[in-house]
C-alpha cells in the first residue's frame, strides 16, 4: 500500500494518516500543523476540548494550501450535546478553525449517563450533514453497546469511530462491529503515546517485538505501528510537536509488513486500556464549557 487515501462509507475520501494535536499547546499548534502540511500530511485531527482549534486554522492558512486539499476533523465536547447545543458547537468550531465546512465532525464521547442527549447530539450532526455544513459525521470512544443503540435510533451510519487503539490495546470487539457496519475505525494514541504519558509500566515505544520488526525494515517501532494500522485498514492520527518526529511518522509508505509480522503485532494485545473507560465519562467528572469563538 503506497497511497494515503481511505474512502468513507458515504464516498468521501479521507487521508488515512493524519496529525493529532491533543496536548499540543496552542502556542505550538500552528507551527506543528504548518510543518506537517509542508511534509505532506493532509489531515488534521483536533477537538473543541483541546483548546487549539484557532491555532489549527492558523497553521492551515500558513501552509498556503487550498482549503480543499486539507481534511479537517474535529470533535464536539459532551457539554455541547443536544439538538441546539451541537448545532451551535459546529458554529463555534468552524469559526475558530476559520472554515465554512468541516470535513469530519464527530462526537467526542458517548455520554452514558444521558444517552438520549448523545442521540440528540448525533441527530444534530445528521442535520449538519444534510445542510452541507460537514462532509462526514462520526463518533469516538463508542463501545459496541453504544454503537448498537446509536444505529438503532438514528438514520445516518457513522463514517468513523475513533478509539484508543495501539498494539497493547486493540479493542477487537469494537473493530469487528465497526467493520460489519462499514464504519472506519480510527486509532487514537496509535503509537501508544498514552502507554507512556499515562505513566504505565510498559511503553509501546520500547517493545522488543516492534523494534525487531523495525530493524528488519530499517524503520523505527513507531513507524512499524503506523504501518500496521494502515495495512489493517485503519486510520491513524499520531501526535507530535517535533519536526523530526512529524516527518518520521509520515515516512511509512515505502515498506510493507509481512503477514507474520502483522500477526506478531496482533499478538501484543494486553486487553488493558490506558485511557478512561468510556462509561466513566460524566458531566460531573469531565464536564467543561467550550468557549464561544
Ligand atoms: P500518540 O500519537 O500515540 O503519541 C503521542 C506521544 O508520542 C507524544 O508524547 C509525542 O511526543 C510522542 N511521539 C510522537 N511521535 C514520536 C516518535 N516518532 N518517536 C517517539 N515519540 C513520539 O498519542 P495521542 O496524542 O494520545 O493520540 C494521537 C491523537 O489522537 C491525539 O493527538 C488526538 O488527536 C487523538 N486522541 C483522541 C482521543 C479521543 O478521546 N478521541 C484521545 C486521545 C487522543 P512529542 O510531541 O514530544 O513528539
Amino acid at each position: 500500500m503506497t497511497t494515503n487515501t481511505i474512502t468513507l462509507n458515504n464516498g468521501v475520501q479521507m487521508p488515512g494518516l493524519g496529525l493529532g494535536v491533543f496536548q499540543t499547546p496552542p502556542a505550538e499548534t500552528s507551527e506543528a500543523v504548518a510543518e506537517a502540511l509542508r511534509i505532506g500530511y493532509r489531515h488534521i485531527d483536533t477537538a473543541a476540548a483541546y483548546g487549539n482549534e484557532r491555532e489549527v486554522g492558523e497553521g492551515i492558512r500558513r501552509s498556503g494550501l487550498e482549503r480543499s486539499e486539507i481534511f479537517v476533523e474535529t470533535k464536539v465536547w459532551i457539554n455541547d450535546y443536544g439538538l441546539e447545543e451541537t448545532r451551535h458547537a459546529f458554529d463555534k468550531s468552524a469559526s475558530k478553525l476559520g472554515v465554512e465546512q468541516i470535513d469530519l465532525l464527530i462526537l467526542h464521547q458517548p455520554l452514558s449517563e444521558d444517552f438520549a442527549r448523545t442521540l440528540d447530539a448525533y441527530r444534530a450532526l445528521e442535520k449538519l450533514l444534510a445542510d452541507g455544513k460537514v462532509r462526514a459525521i462520526g463518533v469516538s470512544n463508542f463501545l459496541p453497546a453504544h454503537m448498537k443503540r446509536l444505529l438503532a435510533e438514528t438514520t445516518v451510519q457513522p463514517a468513523v469511530n475513533q478509539i484508543e487503539l495501539h498494539p497493547y490495546f486493540q479493542q477487537r470487539d469494537v473493530q469487528k462491529l465497526d467493520n460489519q457496519q462499514e464504519i472506519l475505525t480510527q486509532a487514537w494514541s496509535p503509537i501508544g503515546g498514552i502507554t507512556a504519558y499515562a505513566g504505565g509500566e510498559k511503553r509501546t515505544f520500547d517493545d522488543p517485538v516492534l523494534r525487531e520488526i523495525g530493524q528488519r525494515h530499517g524503520k523505527t517501532a513507531v513507524q512499524v505501528m503506523l504501518r500496521w494500522h494502515l495495512q489493517e485498514g485503519r486510520s491513524a492520527i499520531p501526535k507530535s510537536t517535533k519536526p523530526a518526529r512529524i516527518a518520521e511518522n509520515f515516512d511509512v509508505f515505502d515498506f510493507e509488513l509481512s503477514l507474520e509480522q502483522i500477526a506478531a503485532i496482533d499478538g501484543l494485545d494486553t486487553g488493558v486500556r490506558s485511557g478512561p473507560d468510556p462509561d466513566s465519562i460524566t458531566l460531573e467528572t469531565y464536564g467543561r464549557d467550550i468557549p464561544e469563538a
